[in-house]
């Protein structure tokens, strides 16, 4: 048996089934017609957002970076509750708009952003995060064009990096951002030229679940803000200090103590007040909010041995969940918790392993897990589902097609 990470406590189960949103899985399934599903809870994610405000200093911004989850039951709910959301393509824009978030909340980053991209931006009064000097003068001319004063923060690639981030961003050779050294000219160009200076933006990594990397990062970025400021001459009317803000996966990881993180904010805003006292400060997340809301469900077809190991197949796999089966930017494989949907909170009887349904190897959603005993249509749950899972998985490889997806709870 091999260990797999713990199911978040927030789920709890009922006469040995699985509840998500305050609902039986099985009523769940039968409300979808068909598995593979991924259900979201709404619950979790009010919960994780209430937290976050109570942990955090008073008036900090909160930003959702969508890609985590772009399913736009859900983005309806998060352009409601928080104070704004970071997109990475004109089609991520478009989906903001429709879930009601106002353009003025709107920031849009990514290296890449094609002219009619940027057109579309500013023509909707989207903040354009810029990655490059280049890309600047690109939305000055195109504001030009269209007689629109362009809405414009500098990306910045931080002399420094998130530590124990599962995916670093700054500190080195980059395509996102500037580095530090031009950002004080482009600055003052961006003010010369006319358009609007909306500040910095800041991201320096992913996934970090140790509390003090993090507050390192966030003083470390408040310090580079306020060294910046005196080059400029002028304080950013807003910094967006990135997010990093990490989720418990694997066996021994613990969740991220928020309230500590607050608290050293806080103080980190008095250390710098005398030349930040008057900009906006935001931090955008993606997987902390919704991450541990989504569950995905997958039903067993078949159960085989071979070599001495069991196997279930089920008919979901990597083509919907590619970060559980290993693939998605982690280097050695480690199990994702997993349960039996319609035995839960049942005592280990064997390890097997879960596969899907894809012609490859790779297809593995656990690995020598230990499960209670199931069999054909059981129902297997992968946790850690709601965020990188739909959105960031080869729906169209092998021809399955996509998975379902529910919103419930709340
Ligand atoms: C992906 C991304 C995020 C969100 O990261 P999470 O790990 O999901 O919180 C935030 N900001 C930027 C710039 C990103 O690219």
């Amino acid at each position: 048996m091999k260990p797999m990470g713990s199911i978040p406590a927030d789920y709890r189960g009922e006469n040995g089934e699985l509840i998500i949103g305050g609902e039986r899985v099985s009523k769940i399934i039968e409300a979808a017609g068909d598995t593979p599903l991924f259900v979201y809870d709404l619950s979790i994610i009010e919960a994780r957002i209430d937290r976050l405000r109570a942990a955090m200093p008073a008036g900090l911004l909160i930003h959702y970076a969508m890609k985590a989850n772009p399913f736009p039951p859900l983005l309806g709910v998060m352009a409601a509750r928080v104070d704004g959301i970071d997109v990475a393509s004109q089609g991520e824009m478009r989906l903001a708009l429709d879930a009601g978030a106002a353009p003025s909340v709107i920031s849009f980053a990514g290296p890449g952003k094609r002219d009619r991209e940027i057109e579309a931006a500013l023509a909707q009064g989207v903040t354009l995060n810029c990655e490059s000097a280049s890309e600047v003068d690109r939305a000055l001319d195109i504001g030009g064009r269209i007689g629109i004063a362009p809405r414009l923060a500098i990306r910045i690639n931080p002399d420094f990096e998130l530590r124990g981030s599962g995916m670093r961003m700054g500190g080195r050779a980059t395509a996102f951002g500037v580095d530090v050294a031009e950002v004080p000219d482009l600055a003052l160009h961006i003010i010369a030229e006319g358009a609007e200076w909306r500040g910095f933006h800041i991201f320096s990594g992913s996934q970090a679940l140790d509390p003090d990397a993090l507050v390192e990062a966030q003083a470390a970025t408040l310090a580079l803000s306020a060294r910046l400021s005196t080059e400029i001459g002028m304080a950013p009317p807003l910094v967006n200090l990135g997010g990093g803000f990490g989720i418990p996966y694997f066996p021994g990881e613990v969740p991220l103590d928020v309230e500590r993180i607050g608290i050293a904010l806080a103080q980190a805003f008095e250390t710098h007040a005398h030349l930040l006292g008057d900009t906006e400060f935001a931090i955008e997340l993606g997987r902390w909010l919704v991450g541990e809301a989504g569950v995905y469900l997958t039903r067993i077809i078949d159960r085989k041995r071979s070599h001495g190991e069991t196997f279930l197949v089920t008919d979901g796999g990597l083509h919907h969940q590619l970060a559980a089966s290993g693939n998605f930017g982690t280097v050695v494989r480690r199990n994702y918790p997993v349960a039996v949907a319609n035995r839960f909170g049942a005592e280990a009887e064997e390890a097997v392993t879960v596969v899907g349904c894809l012609c490859t190897p790779l297809d593995r959603l656990g690995d020598q897990v230990g499960l209670p005993q199931a069999s054909p249509d059981d129902v297997i749950a992968v946790f850690m589902a709601g965020a990188y899972g739909a959105t960031a998985s080869p729906s169209a490889f092998l021809g399955h097609g996509p998975a379902q997806e529910v919103l419930l709870g709340g």
